[in-house]
């Protein structure tokens, strides 16, 4: 077998093969070297640290921390930090990878990265994910920095763990370095409209390929799955256009409403609800759906913003809508990509399509360099352009290439990451 043949797929569950098959088509079609092919696929470092912390029933629990940056080529690495229960090694060498990938897509000046602890983050007191945050914080200290290394949120972390992470790291340094970490709350530099990033970006692509498509906003339908950060904000920002939300989902269940779901107050309920929608289909007379309904509904534009692998064969085929907006990372298996292919769904794919949130993490960056703070209107019209601009890059990359957007975001993204590379030079 030679080294650009596709990987083979041992386990459709497992989000590295997923990239990897993906990352293979598009070098294969981009004529790029064995020897490029392997600079580009191997991370450049990879950290697994133990993290005893004391629980609060005074038992100390040891943790697995992870830290992988896939590249530093275009810059310092970039890439959230995420908690979950089933963290493990190769999920964040995969979504590493696809912070590279993202970053070069959108032409912002960092490398990937990704982090994460296998941990339950609600099962947990706000003293025990202190402990944990600051102990990782040390742990990575010789790993992060402003010029290295710059975490960000990710699943099951926020503003409050950026707070921990940047104390910890500038207590350790002597000095405030706020530049280490983005998604930080407003009053430490955050910047503004950071929180809504995600979803504006998701909106901004679902606008351009409704355009795409020639389908009015006004008579377009939408479902939504996973009602957090990427979703919440993706809705409210799409229903304030006009689209019908017809679907919207959390951990607790999925809810139809025919007329359409009220987002805004479904956000002010799930606020009010510790974060869940829970019995909101009671309080509103939304009808409850199983989550394969929601995915497969007759709708114009289907926004994944959940979790990796929710959309595989079995789904694809049943799939109804014609636009796909993935505001997660790697919601789509690698086998369903020809099933979608063949009934001319289009499908942005999520190194695209959520790259509105790394967008305005670099623009915090900056300013927390510059020692300014921008305006929310300038933020929004940057990242605006940003996200059309590679739209429109992307688009045209799979006309000339005759293939996929998700290929094409492949394409545009090894070809910079290769280019850039050949000038700096290896040894
Ligand atoms: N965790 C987010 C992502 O997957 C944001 C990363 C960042 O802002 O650095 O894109």
């Amino acid at each position: 077998m030679s080294y650009i043949e596709p990987a083979p797929i041992v386990d459709k569950d497992n989000p590295l093969d997923s990239m990897m098959s993906r990352f293979d088509e598009a070098v294969r079609l981009l004529g790029i070297d064995e020897e490029m092919y392997y600079i580009l696929k191997v991370p450049a470092r990879q950290v697994v640290v133990g993290l005893p912390i004391t629980m609060d029933n005074g038992k100390i629990k040891v943790f697995e921390g992870y830290r992988v940056i896939h590249s530093n080529i275009l810059g310092p690495a970039k890439g959230g930090i995420r908690f979950a229960p089933d963290v493990n090694l190769d999920e964040i060498k995969a979504l590493a990878a696809w912070m590279t990938w993202k970053c070069a897509v959108v032409d912002i000046p960092y490398g990937g990265a990704k982090g994460g602890i296998a941990c339950n983050p609600r099962e947990m007191s706000a003293g025990e994910m202190e402990r944990l945050v600051r102990t990782y914080t040390n742990a990575m200290l010789s790993v992060f920095g402003p010029d290295r290394d710059i975490p960000a949120p990710d699943m099951g972390t926020g503003p409050r763990e950026m707070a921990w992470l940047m104390d910890e790291y500038s207590k350790a340094y002597g000095m405030t370095i706020n530049a280490v970490v983005t998604g930080k709350p407003l009053v430490l530099g955050g910047s503004l409209g950071r929180v809504e990033a995600t979803g504006r970006g998701v909106m901004v692509c679902t606008m351009t390929g409704l355009e795409k498509l020639r389908i009015n906003p006004y008579k377009a339908t939408c479902a939504v799955q996973g009602f957090g950060n990427v979703g919440s904000h993706a809705a409210n920002l799409l229903d304030e256009r006009g689209v019908k939300i017809l679907a919207i989902s959390d951990l607790s269940g999925a809810y139809y409403c025919q007329k359409g779901i009220d987002i805004a107050k479904a956000m002010e309920y799930s606020a009010k609800n510790n974060n869940s929608l829970e019995g909101i289909d009671k309080a509103f007379g939304y009808d409850k759906i199983s989550n394969e309904e929601l995915l497969t509904l007759q709708v114009d534009v289907l926004v994944p913003a959940a979790k990796e692998d929710v959309i595989d064969e079995e789904i694809a085929k049943k799939l109804q809508c014609r636009l796909i907006v993935e505001g997660a990372n790697g919601p789509t298996v690698a086998d369903a990509d020809p099933i979608i292919n063949e009934k001319g769904i289009m499908a942005v794919p999520d190194i695209l399509a959520n790259a509105g949130g790394v967008t305005v993490s670099y623009f915090e960056w900056v300013q927390n360099r510059l020692g300014y703070k921008w305006t929310l209107e300038r933020i929004n019209r940057r990242s605006d352009r940003i996200m059309k601009d590679a739209f429109d890059r992307v688009y045209q990359t799979s006309l000339d290439y005759k293939v996929s957007l998700r290929i094409a975001a492949y394409i545009v993204a090894i070809d910079k990451v290769a280019k850039t590379y050949k000038y700096r030079g290896g040894y």
